[in-house]
């Protein structure tokens, strides 16, 4: 990075010291990974000057060649990982992707049925204080209070009662298998359209990890940069008939020019995925956050649902008389970087919670495997039952660091 040390030596120096904390610490957050050194290179490259409003073949600028073959590649790579119909590239994130999904299909005050984000669901399935919630007429559903799971019937009873318009599945705080064939039959049932929003899981649908959503629903959004551990960014997908109305609510409906570089950088991301690596890999990622939630119960802790079928769990700290605000601060200090998270039916307030959420896609990504979650977890468990003793979370930090300099990050970057 010679020209940005010349340049801009303060930022070159903030870009090097996020470099040495992504290496220096246990990366546990659930929506977080590594993107490999070409993705990063495709998106840090000279497609970033480039505007190309408009899709391949009808762009509304000139010197779209190169451009529109990267496009094209991006969206045959993506319709062939997910045997989707149609993709658009697009999305400059999730929630930009999940607001062109809606007003695809939907108008202002239609009725939503998305999952309550006190339960895993996302800001942008209906919260009160995000533009779902201010523009339609949202109908919550909840996992039980005594499996703490999704509770289908329950959810069809409120698609009786409410008539939503469109059902919204997919959660960023849930940690087991979501069963979209169920939710296909009541969305039929009620003649509602289906929204998946796969986030945090595209990762394992596109390795085979987790049953995929792509046959039953007319539209699946996801980001590209969580377990799918592309650039920062998000897809579409969608059945044909469908596809020029979210083409169009992508573009010119809420966005203007797509960020080519990017989208270069979701095509490299798709050639990853479609390789035995990365299906190794996905599937390494769920047998790590079993290997944690099994130490954790081990251990004594309270795991939300009792434990994990994805890359993700929840841990209840409210037998530890812990919050976890003070977890996440204390866990942060000990170099262990994960967040707080609320539980089902949790008693505390969204700042502070009674929960933390552990994810395993980063660690997996650095080659680390079952030997390792157990210390991890051992490591979690010291600082959890020790958060008052900061001799015990300097002890934790050291141990943090050994285990971190045994698995490289980017090793040949400076
Ligand atoms: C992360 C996430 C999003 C939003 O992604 P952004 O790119 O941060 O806007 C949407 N839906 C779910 C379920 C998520 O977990």
């Amino acid at each position: 990075m010679n020209q940005l040390d010349r340049v801009d030596p303060e930022i070159a120096a903030i870009l090097h010291g996020e470099l040495e904390r992504q290496r220096n610490n246990l990366i546990l957050i659930a929506s977080e990974n590594y993107a490999s050194r070409a993705v990063m290179e495709a998106q840090g490259s000279v497609m970033t000057n480039k505007y190309a409003e408009g899709y391949p073949g009808k762009r509304y600028y000139r010197g779209t060649s190169c451009v529109d073959i990267a496009e094209c590649l991006a969206r045959d790579r993506c319709k062939a990982l997910f045997g989707a119909e149609h993709v658009n590239v697009q999305a400059h994130s999730g929630t930009q992707a999940n607001m062109a999904a809606y007003f695809a299909v939907l108008k202002h005050g239609d009725t939503i049925m998305g999952m309550n984000l006190a339960h895993g669901g996302h800001l942008s399935h209906g919260s009160p204080i995000n533009f779902s919630g201010k523009m339609y007429k949202i109908v919550p559903y909840s996992v039980r209070q005594d499996t703490e799971t999704l509770d289908y019937s329950d959810m069809a009873d409120i698609a009786r009662k409410s008539k939503p318009n469109l059902i919204v599945v997919g959660a960023s705080a849930y940690p087991r298998i979501i069963d979209f064939k169920v939710v296909r039959e009541i969305a039929d049932e009620v003649g509602a359209l289906i929204m998946a929003d796969i986030a945090h899981i595209a990762g394992l649908v596109a390795a085979g990890a987790h049953p995929s959503p792509v046959p039953y629903c007319e539209i699946v959004t996801t980001t590209t940069h969580k377990t799918l551990r592309g650039p920062r960014g998000a897809i579409i997908i969608c059945k044909e008939e469908l596809a020029q109305a979210i083409d169009r609510a992508v573009f010119p409906g809420t966005q203007g020019g797509p960020f080519m570089n990017s989208i270069a950088a979701k095509a490299v991301c798709f050639k990853e995925a479609m390789t035995q690596e990365f299906k190794d890999y996905q599937f390494q990622v769920v047998t790590n956050a079993k290997t944690i939630a099994k130490r954790l119960l081990e251990n004594n802790f309270e795991l939300v649902s009792g434990g994990t079928d994805n890359h993700l769990l929840l841990v209840k700290l409210l037998k530890e008389g812990i919050t976890g605000r003070e977890a996440d601060e204390t866990m942060e200090r000990a170099g262990i970087t994960l967040n707080k998270n609320m539980i089902p039916f949790d008693p505390a307030t969204p700042f502070v919670t009674s929960g933390i959420r552990i994810g395993t896609p980063a660690v997996t990504t650095r080659g680390m495997k079952e030997k390792e979650m157990v210390e991890i977890a051992d490591l979690i468990t010291v600082v959890l039952r020790n958060i008052k003793d900061e001799n015990t979370i300097k002890d934790i930090r050291s141990k943090v660091l050994d285990l971190c300099s045994k698995f490289p990050l980017y090793p040949d970057l400076t």
